[in-house]
């Protein structure tokens, strides 16, 4: 009698403690605008002075740049944090779909590793790290890269789409745990609206009583560096509408005032912290999600 008391009451604090586990990620890509590079800088430094687990989804030419321009101080900051991948070139053309497109499932797998490897070795070199994980860039999906990113030794496959998915929530597909079509469970503070983004917290709550009710779940949660610098993607301004022009042809997004950018990291930070103090929250990466 006792012991079933115990064991009632070790249920009940089990589900009391029902984990919602929060997978936030920023796909950092932006190889054209510099300032980006400090954005990602900032933000991997606010995040980790709350203590909470990012991941990092770095395109290989942003990575090559960042050596390039010296940003040992971003590397080491992000590398605070998951580290994955977000294709080697990102909206430069041919992007994965286009290239996969026509392509059977084995000789799609052999071209993703053929025109990808490189950029995985780039980023694991430069960050000192395997890619846990990939994203597709834009909505360039292909169900080739499953059997290309196992052949890679990345085990995750972590973006947000519409192209496959299981009741909002992380499956297996592929022989890679993905965290894709999360729908309700996928949303994010508005960079836009002022100084804080009270909708968001609401829906932050309700999806975490939502889910913790249904005995826990995961909240995936993105932004993009450049956007906390910009007002316009750095790819929609290049490579629109299929069009390629040569490097020497790129043309920078327009910039936000550093004011701007400024408030923009404190709506970050505030939703961050809105996250962090509600019970039963916990903050998890690309990594930890493995491990769950
Ligand atoms: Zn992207």
């Amino acid at each position: 009698m006792a012991r079933a008391l115990i064991c009632f009451l070790m249920a009940c604090s089990l589900f009391a403690a029902t984990p919602v586990y929060v997978v936030l990620w920023f796909d950092t890509e932006d190889y054209i605008e510099p300032a980006a590079d400090d954005a990602a800088l900032r933000i991997a430094n606010d995040l980790t002075a709350e203590g909470v687990r990012a991941t990092f989804k770095v395109v290989g030419e942003k990575a090559r740049v960042l050596e390039k321009r010296g940003r040992r101080d971003v590397i080491q900051a992000l590398s605070k944090h998951a580290i994955g991948y977000h294709s080697n070139w990102h909206s430069v053309h041919p992007a994965p779909a286009e290239y996969l497109v026509r392509l059977g499932y084995v000789e799609g797998a052999e071209e993703f590793e053929r025109r990808e490897r490189s950029g995985v070795a780039d980023v694991k070199r430069i960050f000192g790290s395997q890619p846990v994980c990939y994203g597709q860039p834009g909505s360039s999906w292909g169900p080739q890269t499953n059997l290309a990113l196992r052949n890679l030794g990345i085990p995750v496959y972590l973006d947000e789409g519409e192209q496959v998915g299981i009741n909002e929530q992380p499956f297996w597909y592929g022989s890679l745990l993905h965290v894709f079509h999360m729908g309700t469970n996928q949303f994010r503070a508005q960079l836009n609206v002022g100084v804080e983004d009270s909708a968001a917290y609401k829906r932050f709550d309700e999806a975490v009583t939502r889910l913790a009710s249904a005995g826990g779940g995961v909240i995936s949660i993105y932004y993009h560096p450049t956007e906390f610098v910009t007002t316009e993607f750095w790819d929609a301004v290049n490579f629109s509408r299929g069009a390629n022009p040569d490097p020497e042809k790129w043309v920078k997004p327009r910039r936000r005032t550093a004011e701007d950018s400024e408030r923009c990291y404190g709506v970050l930070r505030r939703f961050v912290q809105h996250m962090k103090a509600q019970p039963g929250v916990r903050f998890v990466n690309a990594r930890d999600l493995l491990g769950l």
